[in-house]
């Protein structure tokens, strides 16, 4: 199987400052999530927080990462704008981009929609279906016709980001919203999947369901295209001739 290189990026400040966020991931959200991508199959796995140089987010890391994972949420304008121009560009050069929950508020992944990416919200652990809305679709798959979450946090429509290229997930809240949970969009060469679980007081990423998906969103957006397209500026001559066209 060929190797596909996973840089989990996370800002990891509520699990330093939160109690009931720390008992659940101990070691930080990021890590919650590498050691479940650590056991599949193929995946070579690197994690990346805010506090580290360049926040972890390197041109030699960049550069040698097929698909990074984000979650974000108090520290959005932390994140320096010369690193998310390098981020944005390895999308646009093929680099996969899976935004988690609040990372809709990213500037990477409004800078990609173009939008503000904004929605409601309310915070009243409240029961979640996020029900598979395309079953003909590689990260839908491994799972039943929906994913039961007991308590979450609600985030619903209206999601301010451009129509989905495909859409993959909508969620039902026990409050009555509907939301948008999981969609995906291409930029460039870059294949992005944006799914809404995972609000920091809750178990989410303990959830084998929605480690699955995020598993499978991993594998679909590595690029598995043509490699060998003409880039602008980059036109050989043909090979016909166009003498009738210039005479
Ligand atoms: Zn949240």
């Amino acid at each position: 199987m060929e190797e596909l290189k996973l840089t989990i990026y996370n800002e990891f400040i509520h699990e330093q400052r939160n109690d009931l966020v720390k008992k659940l991931y101990p070691k930080g959200m990021h890590e919650a999530i590498a050691e479940y991508m650590r056991k599949e199959p193929g995946l070579r796995v690197k994690t990346a927080t805010l506090e580290m140089p360049d926040h972890g987010l390197t041109e030699e890391v960049l550069n040698s990462t097929d698909v990074l994972m984000w979650w974000g949420h108090i520290a959005h304008d932390k994140v320096r704008d010369e690193i998310v121009d390098k981020v944005q560009a390895r999308v646009l050069d093929g680099m996969g981009l899976v935004v988690m929950h609040s990372g809709h508020l990213s500037k990477i992944f409004k800078r990609l929609m173009g939008t503000s990416c904004g929605l409601c919200w309310r915070e009243a652990a409240e029961r979640e279906r996020l029900w598979v809305v395309n079953p003909n679709h590689p990260i839908t798959q491994g799972i039943g016709p929906y994913i039961e979450l007991p308590n979450t946090e609600m985030y619903g429509e209206y999601f301010d980001v451009p129509d989905p290229d495909e859409l993959l997930f909508i969620s039902w809240f026990e409050g009555g919203e509907v939301f948008r949970s999981g969609a995906v969009w291409h930029r460039g060469k870059g294949r992005i999947f944006y799914f809404r679980p995972g609000h920091e007081t809750y178990p989410i990423y303990h959830n084998k369901e929605v480690l699955r998906v995020l598993a499978n969103g991993i594998r679909w957006t590595k690029f598995s295209g043509n490699t060998k397209t003409k880039s602008i500026g980059d036109c050989v001559q043909i090979k016909e001739s166009l003498k009738f066209q210039f005479d």
